[in-house]
């Protein structure tokens, strides 16, 4: 439970990373207590904020102030095993070491954090926490985290991850460096994907709105299958049972209902975007590869009650941490679908 993950590759720094990542190694001799990496997800912040903390922890950093990556310290990073690195995220794990995600990180994981930051540091550089991604911090969890904010002890350093960084408490962002991560180019970004062995860099970057790491998250085989699968369901409104797909869900181990559910959304979300862009006579931005069935159905679909499902959407993705039933929360959304198409289905909304 409060080991750190056993995450022991470690991952140079994606070409569009580079830039600011120089930025902000040119700051470390000044650099803040407590920093917020902002930006959406699969942007690769997490990556970046590991190399943040190797340069903060390097025992003979360069003079650009970037990690020399070779002193002890730098090693101890890169294999995981570094004594003054905390790494927090919503995982738990069982005792032969495997991970699991789970919702949201509690107060314990930030009391950890807080006993670890008093401690004087081994390697006597500095101590570093990372949070990924700090949106999950449940408001005890939140409330202690401020706690240390508010007296950070000396060489200690925070660096908070967060796709969604408009969920963080008012409080913990003032007390952070804001740090924003921006899209990559496109082609540097299709250029990045083609090398970890994506065949379809330019169909995996739009699938994923431009993001690249999430694009080589989404390339997975099952996740693509579950992808087609859902999106033939979509494409024939009249001809699916949203029972049927929740029953689907729930036959899933328990572990796995949340995510599953989360793939549904994201890729509900992403086609009713396409849908509202073809409805105005745009193009398809997410699943350009299924123009025609978007056609049949913009031409079908009524634009304000197409607008509110996807503000439904939105907001069910914010409470994706908390779902109170990942088969009602499905169900619900893909009756709610139906019903832009089938008139009487929403009278029983
Ligand atoms: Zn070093």
């Amino acid at each position: 439970m409060s080991a750190s993950p056993p995450d022991t590759t470690w991952e140079a720094l994606a070409p569009w990373q580079q830039t600011l990542a120089s930025t902000l190694f040119a700051t470390r001799e000044r650099w803040p207590h407590a920093a917020l990496i902002g930006g959406r997800e699969g942007l690769g912040k997490r990556r970046l904020a590991m190399h943040l903390a190797r340069s903060l922890l390097c025992e003979t950093p360069r003079d650009d102030g970037s990690a020399c990556g070779i002193c002890t310290s730098c090693h101890l990073v890169q294999s995981a095993s570094h004594p003054d690195l905390r790494l927090i995220e919503p995982v738990t794990y069982d005792e032969d070491g495997g991970a699991q995600r789970v919702d949201s990180i509690g107060v314990d994981r930030i009391r950890e954090l807080t006993a670890f930051v008093q401690l004087s540091s081994h390697r006597r550089v500095a101590k570093v926490g990372v949070i990924v991604p700090a949106e999950v911090l449940n408001p005890a969890a939140a409330n202690a985290l401020l706690k240390t904010l508010e007296e950070p002890p000396p060489a200690t350093f925070l660096l908070l991850v967060s796709h969604q960084p408009g969920r963080l408490p008012a409080t913990i962002v003032s007390r952070c460096r804001r740090i924003s991560v921006v899209d990559p180019r496109p082609a540097i970004a299709a250029a990045w994907l083609a090398e970890q062995g994506i065949a379809d860099a330019h169909g995996a970057l739009a699938l994923a709105g431009g993001a690249p790491f999430l694009a080589l998250s989404l390339a997975d085989p099952q996740i693509q299958r579950g992808r087609d699968r859902l999106l033939a369901l979509l494409a024939r409104p009249e001809q699916f049972s949203p029972l049927a797909i929740g029953a689907t869900l729930e036959a899933l181990p328990k572990d796995e209902r949340v995510p599953a559910l989360g793939q549904v959304l994201y890729w509900l979300l992403t086609w009713a975007t396409d849908l509202a862009a073809v409805a105005s006579g745009g193009a398809p931005h997410f699943h350009p590869d299924r123009r025609e069935a978007l056609g049949d159905l913009a031409a079908r679909v009524a634009r304000v009650p197409l607008f509110r499902y996807y503000q439904t959407l939105l907001r069910q993705r914010t409470l994706l941490a908390h779902p109170l039933q990942p088969r009602l929360v499905a169900e619900a959304l893909l009756f709610e679908y139906q019903s832009l198409f089938i008139p009487s289905i929403a009278s029983a909304f």
